[in-house]
């Protein structure tokens, strides 16, 4: 098929207009594997597996799936890996809206059914948000004709990989004749993900640009071609001199560090490079990015973010709040930060381009192994496919770092010339199965012992594994547990989802989470209070752990004897080593949603435990959902700890103690006005509607429009204040003059 020519206004059934609109966007001709994906059909109902690189253009393949789908009188689902992503993704596809496709997103809770998507034409949600939509019932799901899988080879990730993969599984058997479009990074056996999704293979190496893979040792920089160019180094770092180098051509450069701490320590070196390439022009715009950043949180991170962006370079990683993010990548796609330091984990899907991709750390820190790993080929070959703007750069360059000569070689070896790990299903695993195979059973896909098999036949890990016996080993172990907690009853092979098993599913929680909380919950014969709660919570696998740091196991062996009287069920034994460590990692992170729910700053709490701000709001979104969950499952159970349970929650929503949650409910009162209305006596909503307006206003340190917004909030009957003199010495132009009234972020209520 290759040499095909093929014009974007060739492709059958689009969308009266929008050949137009790519026409627009510079898209006459498509890209060779576009075409190649048009002649197996994907823009007729086809069912194609795009294994493509970086910036090829996959995105295309996935709107002309779905928009002549769309066309055709059908409706497409496009499933994003990441979250951030789907918001990205929703941005880009409203283009569309003008030519009559409507777009949704469907984020947020995992427990409802997402009715109202049923009007949408194209739908973008991650993968688990399809998993429980199709939990909770969506009846809209019967529906598709077009999904989209991205980054489908992501399977292979052992924690989330099992969801798309099932989900895809789902939706399939949901639905004899859905198109199934598999959009993959460039991997060996992109062959056996087509065959497992019944479609045809477009594999492809072409990239848009050059591409230049190399490894700089010393001042030498190596490259694929076999040349060689000089780096100038002077007594600067290798990282230093490649970036300098970049930029005297004036051009930007992305480098990939192995942790938060060091992307943050690389941005702040690098900014000294930085900083002597900047135009007045450019400093001026950089000081006002800079600004925006502290203006979105209060913390160190935010600071040190803002002061590197100043100069022109910044870090990009997890613990960043998604307005940084932003930000940043705005300013790195507008050209005015030069530089980004980032991590590995966000290399995926985050579209900044730039002309050199610098690869420093190839080693990062792996758990299961309890040391430093070197990084997948795949996820390597990513970061590499970063470089190189079309239409801008003359072409991409990508390099790593040798320390020796023997390095040089293993890097060329290891990276330069290897192939992609092949792709492998992560589904055999216990939990993956406890949660996929009682989902599976509650939302009816099999009610015996044998559809189950069947159902599961269904899977990549089925096509791919020739360990006979092994998924059913697993699944006969996770059989038992499910039944042993209550969750599903067996009896000669038929399967039933008991009440609480249903739930569970619904809910969106690990089995292993509920029985947990269950259990907790159980164990309890007095009210619970807030702290023992979030304990409970923080104990399941559901809540990513926060490790305990060196002095860590003292001081919180000290705290859970002290506080040993609130905890839901028994502590385990200080020499039952692996268990106790649990125990106290779950309590560090009890005592941060405790310092939350208890006003302490959020910087305060940042150094306290050495996490970003981005890891608070994690902690907190985890926490509200573990604690619905929780709500949920006491009545289920009836048990009596619902509005103890709500109460914790509310907590640690609003980030107040239990007197403000009352006022800190009002929309655009938030953690530190409630406290500054209750300290001048404003104690509740009643307290807010009939107060004297200069109290009001002085507690809100004479912020007159948002005292109003306040006010009608509330619903006062009179919200106006013209001609109310604040109480106390807060004078509006005192407070206005800072642009700031000190309540810093309302509340971690941004999430996206
Ligand atoms: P991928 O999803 O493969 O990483 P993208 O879909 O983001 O890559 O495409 C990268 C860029 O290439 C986008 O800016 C897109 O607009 C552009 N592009 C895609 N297809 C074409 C084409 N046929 N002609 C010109 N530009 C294209």
């Amino acid at each position: 098929m290759v040499g095909v020519s093929v014009e974007i206004a060739d492709v059958p059934d689009l969308p009266e207009g929008v050949a137009q609109h790519f026409r627009e966007q510079g898209i006459e001709e498509l890209y060779p594997p576009q075409a190649e994906a048009v002649e197996a059909g994907v823009a007729e109902g086809e069912s194609v597996v795009a294994s493509v690189p970086t910036a090829s253009g996959k995105t295309l393949v996935a709107e002309l799936a779905m928009l002549t789908s769309v066309a055709r009188g059908g409706k497409a689902l496009y499933i994003v890996p990441l979250r951030a992503l789907a918001s990205e993704k929703k941005a880009e596809f409203e283009a569309f809206e003008q030519y009559g496709v409507d777009v949704g997103v469907s984020t947020g809770n995992y427990d409802s059914d997402g009715d109202w998507l049923a009007q949408k034409d194209v739908i973008v949600a991650t993968s688990e948000k399809v998993d429980s939509l199709v939990r909770n019932g969506a009846q809209w799901v019967d529906d598709l004709t077009c999904v989209v899988a991205d980054e489908v080879h992501l399977v292979d990730d052992s924690h989330r990989g099992p969801t798309l993969e099932v989900t895809l599984a789902k939706l399939r058997k949901l639905n004899a004749n859905l198109q199934t479009v598999a959009l993959s990074a460039t991997v060996g056996n992109a062959d056996e993900i087509a065959d497992w999704l019944d479609a045809t293979l477009v594999d492809s190496t072409w990239r848009p640009i050059d591409l230049r893979k190399g490894v700089l040792y010393g001042q030498a920089l190596h490259l694929d071609d076999g040349s060689q160019t000089q780096i100038s180094r002077g007594n600067e770092k290798a990282t230093a001199a490649l970036v300098e180098d970049t930029l005297t051509d004036e051009g930007s450069s992305l480098v990939f560090v192995n942790s938060r701490r060091n992307a943050e320590a690389a941005a702040r070196r690098l900014s000294d490079v930085t900083r002597d390439h900047l135009d007045p022009e450019e400093r001026e715009r950089l000081e006002d990015v800079a600004a925006r950043i502290r203006d979105a949180s209060d913390t160190q991170t935010s600071d040190d973010l803002a002061d590197a962006v100043a100069k022109g370079a910044a870090f990009h990683h997890a613990g960043l709040a998604s307005d940084h993010r932003e930000l940043v990548e705005d300013a790195f796609r507008d050209r005015l930060v030069k530089v980004i330091a980032a991590t590995p984990t966000l290399a995926a899907g985050v579209n900044t381009p730039s002309r050199r991709v610098i690869v420093r750390d190839w080693r990062r820190y792996d758990g299961d192994v309890g040391g430093m790993a070197p990084l997948d080929v795949l996820e390597v070959h990513q970061m590499f496919g970063r470089a190189g703007r079309p239409g801008l750069d003359p072409y991409g360059e990508a390099v790593l770092i040798a320390n020796s000569h023997d390095e040089l070689d293993e890097l060329f070896d290891r990276y330069v010339w290897a192939d992609p790990e092949p792709v492998r299903s992560k589904l055999a695993a216990e939990p993956a199965l406890r949660t996929h195979i009682l989902a599976t059973v509650a939302s009816g896909f099999a009610d015996t012992e044998d559809e189950l098999v069947s159902f599961l036949e269904r899977t990549l890990y089925a096509t791919q594994t020739d360990e006979t016996g092994r998924l059913e080993t697993v699944t006969e172990n996770v059989l038992e547990y499910l039944e042993r907690n209550e969750f599903l009853e067996r009896e000669d092979g038929d399967l039933r989802a008991t009440g609480l098993g249903h739930r569970v599913s619904q809910l969106y929680v690990d089995p292993m989470s509920a029985a947990e909380i269950v259990h907790g919950l159980r164990a309890a014969d007095d009210r619970p209070t807030a702290f023992g709660l979030y304990h409970l919570v923080s104990r399941t696998p559901d809540m990513y752990e926060l490790y305990l740091r060196s002095g860590d196991r003292e001081e919180y062996t000290e705290l859970a004897y002290e506080r040993e009287t609130e905890f839901l069920g028994s502590m385990p034994s200080e020499f039952e080593d692996s268990a106790f460590e649990d125990w106290l990692s779950a309590l560090k992170t009890a005592r941060l949603l405790e310092d939350w729910a208890s006003e302490l700053d959020e910087d305060a709490i940042t150094d306290r435990y050495g996490v970003g701000p981005g890891d608070i709001r994690g902690k907190v979104e985890t926490a509200e959902w573990l604690l619905n969950a929780a709500e949920r499952l006491a009545g289920e159970l009836d048990l009596e700890w619902g509005p103890a349970i709500r109460e914790a929650r509310k907590r640690v929503e609003y980030g107040v103690a239990e007197e403000l949650l009352d006022l800190a409910g009002v929309r655009n009162v938030g953690r530190k006005r409630a406290r500054r209305l209750y300290e001048a006596g404003v104690e509740n909503r009643a307290d807010l509607r009939e107060a004297d307006k200069s109290v009001v206003l002085g507690a809100l340190r004479g912020r007159r429009k948002t005292a109003e917004s306040i006010l009608e909030n509330v619903g006062r009957k009179d919200p106006d204040l013209t001609g109310v003199e604040a109480e106390g010495d807060a004078s509006e132009d005192a407070a206005g003059a800072s642009g700031d009234d000190g309540s810093g972020q309302q509340s971690l209520g941004d999430f996206e």
